[in-house]
């Protein structure tokens, strides 16, 4: 019996099947808008894999309700400017699959 093969999925196919409950607070907050004008590369717009945060404008913008709960904003600011928790009760990511 040939051995079943399972689909390769991207990170963009995981992230599609994931199902969140956007509360109406953010549960990230910039703490101070200043120090993000003067953080050379901005990293968290490349290190979150749900690209919550986004470079517009001279600010940082914080699309919090796509939040997969990594917890990597919490190491992954080097001056530590992201105030990060989970989601209240109830809220945030309610259904994953794959
Ligand atoms: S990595 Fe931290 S300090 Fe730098 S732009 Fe992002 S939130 Fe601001
Ligand atoms: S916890 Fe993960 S998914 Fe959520 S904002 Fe931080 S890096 Fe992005």
């Amino acid at each position: 019996m040939a051995a079943a093969t399972i689909p390769r999925m991207t990170i963009e196919d995981r992230l599609y099947l994931i199902r969140f409950k956007a509360d109406k607070e953010s549960h990230l907050v910039i703490k101070d808008p200043q120090v993000c004008l003067d953080c050379e590369t901005k990293p968290c717009t490349t290190f979150c894999p749900a690209h919550v945060y986004e470079w517009e404008d001279n600010r940082i913008t914080v699309s919090y309700e796509g939040c997969v709960e990594c917890g990597a904003c919490r190491i992954g600011c080097p001056p530590g400017n992201i105030s990060w928790r989970y989601p209240r009760g109830g809220f945030g990511v309610s259904y994953k699959y794959g």
